[in-house]
């Protein structure tokens, strides 16, 4: 007998023990009405699991009652997912639609008994006279109808002689019970609707709660598991059960759900995501669903690693994405190769090379701390591409990589020093010229190699392949998404490099191959873009410790990590590496801190009051960028208000947008940031039916941009925003702005 876990486990040893049950039998009940996500692999991986391990049975039944939400697309999408995850549930494949015969009659008996009733009154009536939490409901004059008429009339209701909503069928218990659910609830209602798999059989319909305990029974499960939310409902569950006599019997156990935070799980807005194309499908890989973790390269094994490593418990938690990160990578780590894509390329040119030399160098798939052989050769000649990011020709303080008159080494081959930097008019670099350093052969003492400020990923010019990269963001800015959830879309959740360039190594591969791309993260071509003449990679997921210095590394902040990796660069002086090490932060945002005078001073003091990684973050990547040449002494604001600040968005009362905007109110004349953040709001133009005026003035004048948006220039939404944005002054929230350019959008093009 496996040992106990959990608290289920525990119960089920227990039955065991005693010879309450001498069989596990237990079911996954999904109702095909949308794609399963997450919180679904968590109830599926306990309830397979449990089968699996005590050698029983695990059913997979479709809770398929309302004919309204469901449909054969997602009971096949359903199947497809849970089989992706590993599940098998041989031939206990069963649906709740197939005992609306036995069902029916059961509610006979319960009527012949004297314990269900037909009732004429209306859901609203019903509804009123149920009371409230403190005080009893009332009896409907329906109540002392004789069962002999209550059987005749839901004969009748089944026949088809009834309209929708004329009548009900109702258990008959308690009108006065102190759980509500027990106030005589609904058992059948009249639906003249076609079921997906029923058609038009049947027009009367179960609720949940009379199907399904009596579904359980007739499959013969043991132990019905169930979510907490349904904790009141198992008195009425066994009431059922105990009513008809049904022996042996199932019993129900609840256990916490998952949330996670920046992500929905609700069905119903999942849905809405879908339908009003915020997304582009249920396997959008941004979305929550196990479709969209697969289209995104997540393995199945670090899901359910991650489902099992949260456990089963009664306490209702949240969990930040980066927790199924933290599974992701562990699953990918000894698992994908190492391969140099660039993102976002600059042309290099080695001045010192000589001409038409290729040069293959022979470059190892794996790091030396995974035990794995395989080499593959990497072109280089004398035309490179780096990442435009790894140059800066004014670079922000701590910043290691090229700049002119600088050295860097190229992965897996030369150290290079930038000579010569040609720009176009606008100033933006486009090309470098470099010497490189190729042994010490070359080198002498007068002309010594020059050390490199660190190593950068690059590919050749000429031999790399042109590749799209796609980089994912969490769907939502906030972390618990409301009600008003459209108005918390992340709007750069999708980053699209139309101009990557990758290595001609993976030509070789399986499509399916996963890699890391050094310096950025673990990557898959998107099955979905396969018959594309340019391959498509999506990021699966970034590599942690890369989160500010890429713009892959979009992540949130993760707790202080008890080791913080330091490089082992000597470019990171011993004292820093001590301050790095104390201060408990990444050296990503921790170097630029502590290079600024007073940093470190100002980060003890902001950092004594809120979660430090996030004031680290804010500091490097908000508050010493605006500087320009201030010192932090000199600011119109104290490090306390600065704590202040980040504290606003540390708890969500902020979004990330409108802590900024605070922030550069405060870098200019100072101030209260709760204050500052109330005021802000308050000078918005928030409503909306001014701001739908406008988005409609937008979309008039800009028809023809309209037309080439619809016609695939989705990336035309963002300048539509600005149009409207601009129009307010600035004074909308971008996010509403955002959804109802959108929503217009999606109006029009049907
Ligand atoms: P929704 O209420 O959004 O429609 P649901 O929970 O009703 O979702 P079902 O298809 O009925 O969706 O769920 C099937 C099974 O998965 C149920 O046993 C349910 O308890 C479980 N489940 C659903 N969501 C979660 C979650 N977030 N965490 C754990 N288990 C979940
Ligand atoms: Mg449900």
């Amino acid at each position: 007998m496996a040992s106990a876990s959990d608290f289920i486990r525990a119960i089920i040893n227990d039955d065991l023990k005693r010879g309450k049950v001498s069989r596990i039998a237990v079911r996954f009940p999904p109702e095909p009405n949308g794609y399963l996500h997450i919180g679904h692999a968590k109830s599926s991986t306990l309830n397979f699991g449990l089968a699996a391990e005590y050698g029983g049975q695990c059913h997979l039944r479709f809770d398929d009652t309302n004919p309204a939400t469901e449909d054969q697309k997602y009971v096949d999408a359903i199947k497809r997912d849970l089989r992706w995850l590993g599940f098998d549930w041989g031939e206990n494949e069963f649906y709740a639609s197939d005992y609306f015969e036995q069902l029916y009659d059961w509610a006979c008996k319960l009527i012949q008994l004297g314990l269900a009733y037909v009732d004429d009154s209306s859901e609203e009536t019903i509804r009123a006279l149920r009371g409230t939490v403190t005080q009893p409901g009332s009896e409907s004059p329906f109540r002392k109808r004789s069962p002999e008429e209550s059987l005749a009339l839901f004969a009748q209701m089944r026949a088809g002689a009834f309209d929708d909503g004329t009548r009900v069928l109702r258990a008959k218990i308690d009108m006065a019970h102190p759980n509500m659910k027990m106030r005589d609830p609904l058992m059948y209602r009249i639906r003249h609707a076609h079921h997906y798999r029923r058609g038009n059989t049947w027009c009367i319909y179960p609720f949940y709660d009379w199907a399904h305990g009596q579904s359980d029974a007739i499959e013969k499960i043991t132990h019905s598991i169930c979510t907490l939310e349904f904790m009141a409902n198992r008195v009425l569950y066994d009431w059922y059960l105990d009513a008809l006599g049904i022996n042996p019997r199932p019993y129900q156990y609840e256990f916490a759900r998952l949330n996670m935070d920046y992500t929905v799980t609700s069905k119903r807005k999942l849905l809405q995501l879908v339908r009003d194309g915020y997304v582009d499908s249920w396997s959008d890989p941004r979305m929550p669903t196990l479709a969209g973790l697969r289209r995104r390269g997540v393995t199945p094994n670090a899901i359910r690693t991650f489902c099992t490593c949260i456990g089963t418990t009664k306490v209702d938690s949240t969990y930040h994405p980066g927790q199924l990160e933290h599974a992701i990578r562990q699953d990918l780590n000894d698992k994908a190769k190492r391969v140099m894509c660039v993102l976002d390329p600059l042309p290099v040119t080695i001045m010192n090379w000589r001409d038409g030399l290729v040069e293959e160098l022979e470059a190892p798939y794996w790091p030396h701390d995974i035990p794995r052989e395989g080499t593959r050769p990497v072109p280089l000649s004398g035309e490179l591409l780096i990442e435009q990011d790894d140059f800066a020709e004014e670079p922000p303080k701590g910043f290691r990589r090229l700049i002119p008159g600088g050295s860097v080494r190229l992965r897996h081959a030369y150290v290079i020093r930038c000579d010569r930097v040609e720009k176009d008019r606008a100033g933006r670099p486009v090309r470098l010229y470099c010497t490189v350093f190729k042994d010490s052969a070359s080198t002498t003492a007068k002309n010594p190699t020059p050390k490199a400020r660190s190593t950068i990923h690059w590919v050749d010019a000429r031999r790399s392949i042109p590749v799209t990269v796609r980089l994912y963001d969490h769907l939502f800015n906030a972390a618990a998404p409301g009600e008003d959830f459209l108005s918390d879309l992340n709007a750069d959740s999708l980053v699209v490099y139309e101009h990557a360039r990758i290595e001609p190594s993976v030509l070789e591969d399986d499509p399916e191959e996963r890699y890391q791309f050094t310096r950025l993260g673990y990557f898959w071509r998107d099955p979905e873009h396969a018959h594309e003449a340019v391959a498509a990679f999506n990021c699966i997921v970034s590599l942690r410790d890369s989160w500010s210095r890429t713009k892959v590394a979009k992540t949130v902040p993760e707790k202080p990590q008890p080791h913080i990796h330091i490089p082992d660069a000597p470019s990171v002086k011993p004292e820093a590496r001590a301050w790095l090490a104390r201060a408990g932060i990444p050296p990503a945002v921790g170097i630029p801190i502590y290079s600024t005078e007073g940093g470190p001073v100002f980060f003890a003091g902001a950092s004594a009051l809120v979660d430090r990684a996030l004031v680290a973050t804010w500091m490097a990547n908000h508050l010493l960028p605006a500087l320009n040449g201030r010192f932090l002494s000199d600011l119109p604001f104290t490090a306390v208000e600065f704590a202040q600040l980040v504290a606003l968005v540390n708890t969500q009362h902020a979004t990330t947008h409108e802590a900024r905007e605070v922030l550069a109110t405060m870098l200019k004349k100072g101030g209260n940031p709760e204050t500052l953040l109330e005021r802000l709001r308050a000078s918005r133009v928030s409503d909306e039916r001014t701001l739908v005026t406008l988005v409609e003035e937008v979309l008039t004048t800009y028809a023809d941009r309209v037309q080439a948006y619809h016609r695939g220039k989705t990336g035309l939404a963002g300048f539509f925003v600005g149009q409207v944005m601009q129009k307010t002054r600035g004074k909308a929230s971008p996010h509403q702005v955002q959804a109802l350019v959108h929503a217009a959008l999606t109006r029009l093009a049907k």
